[in-house]
């Protein structure tokens, strides 16, 4: 594993006549992305410190917690195979936060230093009224809203979220193959998504990301297209580890794609460099074509977690916080709103939360235990 800086650097070196695709092999070499991503300021002396009553949501680890994630529904029109079984039960409406409660949560974050929004679910885009929720937010401040969706019902809604203030969209779409895409996602079909993608570019819902679980056996054969389909579109594609967050809890390591497979076969026929230094806040790992031509993201919670650079939160449909996606840790801001509590007891809510964040997650440790909720119930 090769030590890097902040400096672009390069991985891979062939250009070459490109395989139509491939799948990777389980036993491909380790190349040079980065082995972890090292936590700030996590030592033993802020730990010890007192949780702070004003400034912005930090933790024990020094992590400035800027990123409120919002799970508008549970509820989905698909079924992927890798999130949720096809007889799946949903939370009854009446505990879903309204868009008051969410709007209120969401303006005591910006207030104490949130400054991003991403929405998402279940399936964002069928909860009714949502662009009206994203013209409320829009009016809070925040640099950035951006949402997770199927993509299903976007091109309808694409003009409307734009104007309403949404700023991008990342689009999950697992295969390029209509016949296999029906099959991940067990309903829906691809050309509407395909077609729901030009629509939200052409709106303006840019950059547009394309989010991709691997599952070993099953579309790992496409890496390769999907590189082509970003250089040929300028689309973000960011390849995601299969998490142990599926309802069904089949969930098994053999079946994901470890990131560092993806980008050696990639670089191996397109060269790569590396785009964000080693302490950047995204989860995705980001790679750009060394011609120019396009970017790549990984997302590899479980093979190379990026815990010590994590500045997100979590709003769950029902109205719990959540400092991680893998913890079962849950605190409950429905519970203060619906005792008519006020916005200094949200926020020190939010502020415990953060406090009470471990420094990573355990997947890798033999005790990790997989959480209750999967990620549909939590917000993906
Ligand atoms: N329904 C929307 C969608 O699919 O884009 C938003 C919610 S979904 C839970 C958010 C993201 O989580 C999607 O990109 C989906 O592919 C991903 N996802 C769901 N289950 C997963 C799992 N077990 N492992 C990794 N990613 C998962
Ligand atoms: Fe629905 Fe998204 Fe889960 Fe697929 S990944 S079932 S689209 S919530």
């Amino acid at each position: 594993m090769s030590d890097h800086g902040d400096h672009p650097r390069l991985v891979g070196a062939t250009e070459g006549s490109p395989s139509a695709s491939a799948a990777v092999s389980p036993t491909a070499i380790a190349v040079s992305v980065r082995a972890h991503r090292a936590p700030a300021g996590a030592t033993a002396e802020r730990a010890a410190t007192a949780m702070p009553t004003s400034g912005p949501l930090v933790d024990r680890y020094g992590r400035v917690h800027s990123d409120l994630r919002i799970s508008l529904t549970d509820r989905c029109n698909l079924r992927c195979v890798y999130c949720m079984p096809e007889d799946m039960t949903f939370q009854p409406h009446e505990q879903l936060l309204s868009f008051d409660e969410i709007v209120t949560v969401a303006r005591v974050g910006r207030e104490l230093g949130v400054n991003s929004i991403r929405l998402t679910g279940g399936e964002p885009l069928v909860r009714r009224g949502v662009v009206d929720l994203v013209a409320r937010l829009s009016t809070l401040g925040f640099d950035d809203i951006a949402m997770t969706t199927n993509a299903t019902r976007l091109a309808a809604l694409a003009k409307p979220l734009r104007a309403a203030g949404l700023s991008r969209v990342n689009i999950s779409c697992d295969s390029l193959r209509a016949e296999r895409f029906a099959t991940i996602r067990r309903r829906g079909d691809l050309a509407t998504v395909l077609h729901a993608m030009d629509v939200a570019e052409a709106v303006g819902l840019r950059p547009l990301k394309l989010n991709v679980v691997l599952l070993r056996g099953v579309n790992d054969d496409e890496i390769l297209d999907f590189a082509a389909f970003a250089r040929q579109t300028g689309r973000i594609v960011r390849f995601i580890e299969f998490m142990p967050l599926d309802a069904q809890g089949q969930w098994d390591r053999d079946r994901l794609v470890p990131g560092r497979d993806v980008i050696e076969l990639i670089s191996s026929r397109w060269p790569l460099r590396d785009v964000d230094g080693p302490t950047h806040l995204a989860p995705a790992e980001r790679f750009a074509f060394a011609d120019g031509r396009g970017e790549i993201g990984l997302i590899s919670s479980v093979t190379e977690a990026f815990c010590g650079t994590c500045n997100r939160l979590r709003l769950t449909a029902d109205g719990s916080i959540r400092n991680c996606l893998f913890s079962n840790e849950e605190h409950s801001v429905r519970a203060i709103l619906r005792a008519g509590g006020g916005d200094e007891q949200i926020a020190m809510l939010l502020r415990r939360a953060v406090w009470a964040k471990f420094p990573g997650h355990a997947i890798n440790e033999p005790q990790f235990l997989r959480p209750v909720r999967s990620m549909s119930m939590i917000g993906g």
